[in-house]
């Protein structure tokens, strides 16, 4: 065969020229099918040669390690031999790499509030997946959870902005490391920008029903931020807000992020959001339409529509767009790849992975981040239990030992890839195996209740669009026998841990739920297993936050473990031993009732009320609550200064006392209220935050600080401000209003 190379350097090829030059001068050379199919990213489980041969996609995701070596065999046989961005949903570790580490679910990472462990936690993934040949993660979720009902809250760091901006800043700086030439940078994607999660009735990608100013208070800071610090890629949602998709948002994509924000990074969108303009939303007539409006609303690279490809050489064709409307986009794309490296090296896979993917270090650093995660959220005195104690403990619930439910959403084996079922079982330690590891335990197991069965949509197995639909869940009716014999195995035991929770049918796209309640025979087990006497110690293995039934609040103890990840079972094991210290914090309210939604802690003040004729509002755990095995006391909260102008910054002390007789790792919360604002706002608001060792019986004077700039409101016309008059700092251990310690400021 004749070799397709250019014999001679071209200025593209030339490593010692400055990037602009070689963008250009490669851009030059491109042709208008090639610049379109460079703006194109396709599903690598598809026809990959009529993906990289006829279409020049630009890049592909959802590849299995064999097919990134074929494509980078295909672009070999291009004529200009540019390489592919490889892209993957690596949210809480390399999800879909076979033996690769994973992690708690983002909300399971929220939990610790710890935005130096997620750093390490982005690190070690970036690690991990740029020695396989990927070079972008989907990740981090900015997305504020709102109504619990939405499947995809396991995905957010929860309802706050300030800690979402927090922990998504660390994630984004570990990714991209110290610089994209850095072999082990991956890309980082914020998303999914703006609005998504603002659902109705928590249905996913429904219209996001949000004003301009709603977007500006709550929901964009926390995406300004890592803009402003470099994020380099955006992902554009599903969502519609006032009839028009995000896709063509101009506002946003434009004035906001361009213009206001300076952005200079990637937009890519969602899944094919530019044909679901035609068949979903039937806003466009056809791919042509679409696929010009997108190009004119500056996205640049389009995501699994392949059509976009015709459309848009078809719009040139019809004079919808110039030839030259693809050069910004393609110039930002082929950036990227230089300042990756890539025509220098496409950082394929490596031969030997295993010093780094699934490594003992990250195995370490996983634990350290289950151990964080987990939120002992009521407990009677019954837990820490003695490891050396001869206890017979009772395991049971359907999640005791169910090591793939474990990992939660974007893992192994919750479908988003074909090529894996799960990861590994000798990677994960389920609670069960943690238990058991337990010396002086003599560890009882039985399942107790299943969860449900699934049958296929009436409508069809699958959208119109040729995705799977996702199969109906039929909740599991009570087993007698079942449930029987766990009773007969709780009166014999010491201690009951009943594991239950939701499976991944009940979570992610596509999958949100109508009950927060948990499923199947669930309720009734926990009923039977709490009326022996014997203290119950319930472990809610939820990817969300879950309503327990009325049976719980005489359960010895709850603890909420998120989707804990590999090492979550002896993350969980060690804690209930009381080898570690319970210390994570909700990042997300938990409510009583479905029908309490939305739960979160800093909703607009000013209704008549604050209860429902037959229900408190209050949520049954709110944001920041948490407890430890000891207790901490908080007192003498003082400020350096009680008039400040905009520019300074509020100081207060603030003493933490921990009067218990174990370690606590206490989160100093720090809260502000605006008390008279232009426009209705929220009552109080997350504005820093510390987290301190204190010893039993050590007092520590907390120091802490918040730019008076920080306390600002969006006014009527959308202008973030601080207006002028009387604040209170709040300080203390969570957001419910009556553990906060006040202090009243004025900003002039
Ligand atoms: C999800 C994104 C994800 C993409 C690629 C979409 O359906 O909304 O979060 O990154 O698929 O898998």
């Amino acid at each position: 065969m004749t070799s397709l190379l250019p014999t001679t350097t071209l200025p593209y090829q030339n490593p010692s020229l400055p990037i602009p030059e070689r963008v250009a001068d490669l851009l030059s050379r491109m042709s208008v099918e090639e610049k379109v199919g460079q703006m194109l990213q396709l599903d690598a489980r598809d026809d990959l040669d009529d993906h990289v041969l006829r279409r020049h996609v630009g890049s592909i995701l959802h590849t299995s390690p064999e097919r990134i070596v074929r494509a980078n065999e295909l672009t070999a046989q291009t004529r200009l031999r540019i390489p592919l961005l490889v892209g993957e949903d690596c949210i809480h570790g390399h999800s879909f790499w076979p033996g690769a580490t994973i992690y708690p679910t983002q909300l399971g990472m929220a939990a610790t509030w710890d935005a130096g462990l997620l750093e390490r936690v982005a690190r070690a993934t970036a690690e991990e997946v740029a020695v396989t040949g990927i070079h972008w993660t989907f990740s981090p979720v900015l997305c504020i959870a709102r109504d619990l009902r939405w499947g995809r809250i396991n995905e957010t760091f929860g309802e706050d902005p300030f800690l979402i901006g927090e922990l998504a800043s660390a994630m984004v700086r570990g990714y991209q490391g110290d610089g994209l030439d850095d072999p082990t940078a991956i890309l980082a994607t914020a998303k999914h920008f703006a609005g998504y999660s603002e659902t109705q009735g928590g249905r996913d990608a429904s219209e996001a029903d949000i004003s301009r100013r709603k977007l500006r208070s709550w929901f964009l800071p926390p995406f300004e931020r890592v803009a402003r610090e470099g994020c380099r890629t955006f992902m554009l949602g599903y969502q519609t807000t006032d009839g028009v998709p995000i896709t063509l948002n101009d506002w946003l994509l434009s004035d906001v992020l361009r213009d206001e924000w300076g952005y200079t990074g990637t937009l890519i969108t969602d899944w094919d959001n530019v044909g679901r303009m035609v068949w979903e939303q039937r806003i466009q007539p056809d791919l042509t339409q679409a696929a010009a409006a997108a190009v004119r609303a500056g996205n640049d690279m389009v995501m699994t529509t392949p059509g976009f490809f015709e459309g848009a050489l078809d719009a040139v064709a019809q004079g919808l767009l110039p030839d030259d409307a693809f050069d910004d986009a393609v110039a930002r794309i082929l950036t990227l790849k230089f300042e990756l490296g890539l025509f220098e090296d496409p950082r394929l896979p490596r031969a030997d992975l295993s010093s780094v993917v699934g490594s003992a270090a990250h195995a370490e650093l996983n634990l350290e981040t289950a151990r964080r995660s987990l939120v002992l959220l009521e407990n009677d005195g019954v837990l820490p239990l003695d490891p050396a104690a001869p206890l017979r403990i009772a395991v049971t619930g359907p999640l005791a030992d169910d090591a793939q439910t474990q990992l939660g959403d974007w893992a192994g084996g919750s479908g988003q890839a074909g090529w894996l079922d799960g990861q590994p079982r000798d990677m994960i330690t389920t609670v069960l195996d943690g238990l058991r590891a337990v010396d002086g335990w003599r560890v009882t197991h039985t399942r107790g209740a299943d969860i449900l069965t699934l049958e296929d949509d009436p409508r069809g197995t699958h959208f119109p669009d040729k995705q799977p639909r996702p199969p109906v869940v039929r909740p599991c009716a009570p087993d007698a026998a079942m449930i029987a014999e766990a009773v007969a195995d709780a009166e014999a035991a010491d201690v009951v841990v009943a594991v239950v929770g939701d499976r991944i049918e009940l979570v992610g796209e596509g999958r949100s739920t109508a009950t927060l309640e948990l499923i199947g025979g669930q309720n009734a087990l926990l009923d039977a297993l709490i009326d022996t006497g014997t203290p119950v110690v319930i472990v809610l293995l939820a990817s969300k936050p879950l309503v327990l039934p009325a049976s719980a609040q005489r359960a010895a103890a709850v603890i909420w473990a998120a989707n804990p990840g590999m090492q979550g079972g002896r993350a969980l094991a060690e804690v209930m031993a009381g080898l570690v210290e319970p210390s994570g914090r909700l990042p997300i309210s938990f409510a009583r009732h479905v029908g309490q939604q939305p739960t979160y802690y800093n909703q607009i003040r000013g209704q008549h009320g604050d209860r429902y004729a037959d229900l408190t509002q209050s949520p049954a755990w709110a944001f920041g609550e948490g407890r430890s095995y000891t207790t901490v006391e908080y007192s003498d909260l003082e400020l350096e200064a009680e008039a400040l102008t905009p520019d300074d910054t509020v100081v207060g002390h603030v003493t933490v006392t921990n009067t218990g007789a174990r370690p606590a790792r206490e989160t100093v919360q720090v809260y502000v209220r605006d008390e008279v604002t232009s426009v209705s706002w929220t009552d109080r608001e997350l504005k820093a935050y510390r987290q301190v060792d204190v010893a039993p019986g050590e007092s520590v004077r907390v120091r802490v600080e918040v730019p008076a700039a920080e306390c600002t409101i969006v006014d009527a016309a959308g202008l973030r401000r601080v207006e002028p008059g009387a604040f209170t700092l709040l300080v203390g251990p969570s957001s419910r209003e009556e553990v906060l310690l006040a202090a009243g400021f004025r900003i002039g």
